[in-house]
């Protein structure tokens, strides 16, 4: 029965997208038993990031001047969003979150640093606004809610910036926390993208995490379904801004909406669909700017699909080679080693390959991540570099990665070699090639000039602007 809706920052963006949001929330709470997690307002966490970036280089007036952007959006929305006789006490709340912020901010300027942990406490206020917003404004429509910190929800472990959750522990506090409310028929609206630690340190799940916070909240509380509001139609066939006959998918597996966001596809957290797998709990992708439309339905299993369903690209990546001078290490032993040192630094490889006779290999890794890279790289190969036994690292940051996906693909003869057929067609150069053990989804590296020409023939060649 339990619904979890998730809306984004666009859906939470203005005070008339929190009163589109509400009456969404309130039209189900009137059906059955619903958990809100919210988002800050768009930009709201890059504003949060970069203040404190300011504050560590010592930029007083700059993080002044972030402070005051931040105060007048939520104080704006604040006085558009709620009856005069409510705004008072939540102008109140939202100064005294802004302040925790400034705080946070002023110790980092003291003490020019900028503490993992300090971030993550300070980067959730800016769901914190929003939930506060959300739920005094659904109390002031007669809909009984309350703002609930996820930090006293999801329990995660202590990787700051990028934590994981315990699911058990999760599972005993959501039943503390939000059972109670539930049990009462109030609304929790919980803050997305923040949890803490089982000794209560704050920690966040990544840039985009809120529908990860929401998946985590709808598989601890067992619901039978979770919408994510966004502000486009639905999973679509291909980037609509690439291919203008891009379609809305109506249905799509958990593992090709999970293989379409690890590649690119900006419609859900790639980790969002994790927590739902074992319970087989179902989900919506749905824009808030268009609730009477479908949208995509994300389930475990559909029958008989045929073919690729979707393509994706990311063009911000690089490749990285590493190949040794001579036969003397064992390539096996240096692959081990880096991608060790990958893991160490956090960077998650979108794609690799190698070759068994050069015993050279490369791997895809987002640009934003290429400093991280290098530098664990070397440190961990720093000795076979000195000696000459590996070459240096090279970069290759004019590439794209596409990603073909589809079930459907799994035994289609023939399918791959149409697909490179139609990329050389447009006389585009394939770099590297790597098809998923899974078969459900083949990963092509393209020079980056030819990118969008070669998802567009990949789009036409499969016929996926058609419906079928
Ligand atoms: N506000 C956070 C971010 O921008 C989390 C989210 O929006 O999902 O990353
Ligand atoms: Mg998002």
């Amino acid at each position: 029965m339990l619904l979890v809706m998730k809306f984004g920052g666009t859906s939470m963006g203005s005070a008339e997208r929190i009163r589109v949001a509400a009456r969404i929330s309130r039209e189900q709470h009137q059906r059955r038993p619903v958990v809100v997690v919210v988002s800050a307002m768009s930009k709201i966490t890059d504003l949060l990031l970069d203040s404190l970036r300011k504050a560590e280089a010592g930029d007083q007036s700059d993080l002044d001047q972030n402070l005051k952007t931040l105060y007048a959006r939520h104080f704006e929305c604040c006085r558009e969003l709620l009856p005069p006789a409510r705004q008072e006490a939540a102008l109140a709340g939202i100064h005294g979150l802004i302040g925790e912020f400034s705080r946070i901010a002023k110790g980092c300027l003291m003490l020019n640093d900028r503490p993992p942990r300090s971030i993550d406490e300070a980067v959730a206020i800016g769901e914190r606004l929003s939930a506060l917003m959300m739920a005094e404004y659904l109390e002031s429509e007669g809909v009984p809610a309350a703002a609930v910190n996820g930090a006293d929800v999801i329990a995660t472990d202590a990787v700051f910036g990028n934590a994981t959750p315990l699911m058990d522990a999760t599972r005993e506090r959501a039943a503390k926390i939000l059972r109670p409310l539930l049990d009462q028929n109030i609304l929790p609206v919980m803050t997305g993208f923040n949890g803490s630690t089982l000794d209560g340190r704050p920690t966040t799940l990544g840039r985009g995490g809120s529908d990860f916070s929401a998946s985590i909240a709808a598989a601890a509380l067992d619901a039978s379904e979770l919408w994510i509001w966004t502000d486009v139609d639905g999973i679509m066939t291909g980037d609509p801004r690439l291919v203008p006959d891009a379609r809305v998918l109506d249905a799509v597996t958990y593992n090709e909406a999970a293989e379409l966001a690890y590649n690119g596809a900006k419609v859900l957290h790639p980790r969002t669909l994790a927590p739902l797998v074992e319970r087989h709990i179902p989900v919506w992708s749905k824009n808030s700017f268009a609730p009477e439309k479908p949208g995509t339905r994300i389930v475990p299993k559909i029958e008989s699909t045929r073919g690729p369903h979707a393509v994706t690209s990311m063009a911000d990546v690089a490749l990285v080679s590493i190949e040794p001078a001579n036969s003397v290490l064992s390539g096996t032993k240096v692959m081990a080693r880096a991608l060790g040192a990958l893991a160490r630094a956090n960077v998650e490889v979108l794609a690799i390959t190698s070759s068994s006779y050069r015993q050279n290999f490369c791997f895809l890794v987002r640009q934003s991540e290429l400093e991280r890279v290098t530098e664990y790289l070397e440190e961990s190969l720093s000795l076979e570099f000195a000696h000459g036994y590996l070459k240096p690292v090279s970069v290759d940051c004019h590439v794209g990665l596409i990603a073909v996906v589809g079930e459907g693909m799994r035994g289609t003869p023939g399918l791959a070699g149409r697909i490179f057929t139609a990329i050389s067609r447009e006389k585009i150069n394939i770099i590297a090639i790597a098809q998923g053990s899974s078969e459900l989804t083949i990963a092509i590296v393209v020079h980056r000039d030819g990118l969008n020409r070669a998802v567009q023939a990949i789009h036409r060649e499969c016929g996926l602007g058609v419906a079928n």
